[in-house]
């Protein structure tokens, strides 16, 4: 290992470390020469890289230990109950983030963990320009947050913090995506939503910006807390408009939120969310932890190029939060190291060339096609036999029986009720797609055996499937799943364990 040593508080430039830990750490271990050390003393942008195959273990060591040294006597000392929660699950660290009510406050004992994990995000997100490695990042973004609550209730806090600036807003205009949580959070957060269709263009659906503009004129932009579009969405929904819709928030001085639930993963939602940044506004933009960095579910990332809205979404925030999935990032992103995290993307980036072309061969096969939407970098969606839509939920049945998961149905003409709001057509982002599809996504971590099992799977179901519609259509026999459907499936699994 020839990684420099830090020998003193002096050596860290760079805002590694807190400087009540930094304070704290070098007068409880002035003689320990501990791995933490080799860490603070790095260049922000290298760290990472340096620290790939770093023994985590020897980390959350060093941790524990400063717990021991620890004699807490307030009411936020974590004595935990159950041995195993204690020492398995906790690394026997109480772990949370905040203090006194504020989550951005740095509490001692897993202070470093919290707020390396930050910093460890902002690295991937947003990386020094100078640096050899690029991740999918988005330059000279000032400030991230990484929060303990999933994607839907980060919008929603960003959605509370633009109220505390905009106090007489009422509205959020919102380019449709069919996906639940982002839909709620803006009644969550108080403010009615205002839908705006997509446009089809070919097979895909694309913002509708003079619409949306169309409605801020309209509704006034004093009126209007935030537009609110999206980066990662199911196809054929496209990547929203981010430039054009953040030069008329610029214009009309209106807030731009964007989702980037899944967007990390992929350079070309990050790209277009920093070229929004450079020609127009935007204030935040928030993206899942797991979607991303292959974590347990838990956590997000609220990120913005301006450092003085991030932080008082972190004001918003009302008290302290587990530090679990902080947790969870810190020792995920130390042992993928920068390198890791980019040659997943470039894995994921492959898979989905290759999911496409398997399905491009498969659709053939049955006389059907998938659909043209290049601008969905992560999603594809393809045609299926056209029959009644109750029929349709079978084939979803059938894949969901095989195992597979994550795909979807769409029928294209089903109507559900969300948050007072009737949509039609729920699920294919549009009012009137023309013919029901079925979607499937190639996501960070997915490996070639898993597409091939999805085909493989895909396939059954659809020749199932087609039969079965034929003999439907020469007898009265309308069966729904058969036992033996059950059965098959039941064995496929067995197969693959
Ligand atoms: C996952 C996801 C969200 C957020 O869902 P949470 O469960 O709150 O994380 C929002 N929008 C899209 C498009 C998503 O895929």
């Amino acid at each position: 290992m020839n990684r420099k040593l830090v020998t003193s508080a002096a050596d860290l430039k760079d805002g590694l470390v807190p400087p009540s830990y930094d304070r704290y750490r070098t007068q409880s271990s002035k003689k320990k020469k501990c791995p933490l050390k080799i860490f603070s003393g790095q260049k922000c942008g290298r760290a990472l890289a340096l620290w790939e195959n770093v023994p985590i273990s020897l980390l959350l060591l060093f941790e524990q230990e400063k717990a021991i040294r620890i004699c807490g006597i307030s009411d936020t000392e974590t004595y935990i109950y159950f041995a195993h929660v204690h020492t398995g699950r906790n690394y026997k660290l109480g772990i949370y983030t905040g203090r006194g009510g504020d989550i951005l406050d740095c509490i001692i004992k897993p202070a470093l963990i919290i707020f390396l994990g930050n910093k460890l995000c902002s690295i991937i997100l947003f990386t020094n320009r100078k640096e050899r490695w690029r991740p999918p990042c988005v330059q000279k973004t000032s400030s991230c947050l990484v929060v303990p609550m999933a994607t839907g209730m980060s919008l929603v806090l960003c959605l509370l913090t633009v109220r505390s600036q905009r106090p007489s807003s009422k509205f959020v205009i919102w380019s449709r995506i069919d996906q639940k949580s982002c839909f709620k959070s803006i009644s969550t957060a108080g403010f009615k939503a205002i839908v705006v269709e997509n446009l089809l263009e070919g097979d895909e659906l694309r913002t509708d910006v003079p619409a949306i503009e169309k409605q801020i004129s309209n509704l006034d932009p004093e009126n209007i807390a935030a537009v609110m579009t999206t980066t990662s969405c199911f196809a054929p929904r496209g990547i929203d408009r981010l430039e054009e819709v953040a030069t008329l928030c610029a214009k009309y001085d209106v807030p731009h939120i964007i989702n980037n639930a899944y967007g990390v993963q992929d350079s070309k939602c990050m790209h277009h969310i920093q070229q929004a940044a450079r020609v127009g506004r935007v204030d935040a933009f928030v993206q899942s932890t797991d979607k991303n960095f292959m974590v347990p579910v838990g956590g997000s990332v609220i990120a913005g190029f301006d450092a003085k809205f991030i932080e008082l979404v972190g004001k918003t925030y009302p008290g302290r939060a587990s530090g679990s999935p902080l947790l969870d990032l810190f020792i995920t992103l130390l042992s993928m190291g920068t390198n890791g995290y980019k040659k997943l993307v470039k894995e994921r980036k492959e898979m989905k060339t290759m999911l496409v072309e398997k399905m491009e061969e498969l659709a053939k096969n049955y006389d059907l096609k998938v659909l043209s939407t290049k601008n969905n970098p992560i999603s594809t969606a393809m045609t299926v036999p056209v029959v009644d839509g109750s029929s349709l939920t079978e084939l979803g049945s059938m894949l969901f029986l095989r195992g597979v998961s994550g795909t979807r149905v769409i029928a294209t003409d089903e109507e559900k009720t969300i948050a007072g709001h009737k949509f039609i057509g729920w699920g294919s982002h549009s009012s009137n797609y023309s013919h029901p599809y079925l979607t499937a996504a190639a996501s960070i971590g997915m490996t070639s055996n898993d597409v091939d099992l999805f085909i493989q799977r895909l396939e059954k179901c659809l020749n199932k499937f087609v039969v079965k519609q034929h003999k439907n259509s020469n007898s009265t026999i309308t069966s729904s799943l058969e036992v033996n459907d059950l059965l098959e499936a039941i064995q496929d699994k067995e197969n693959v364990a």
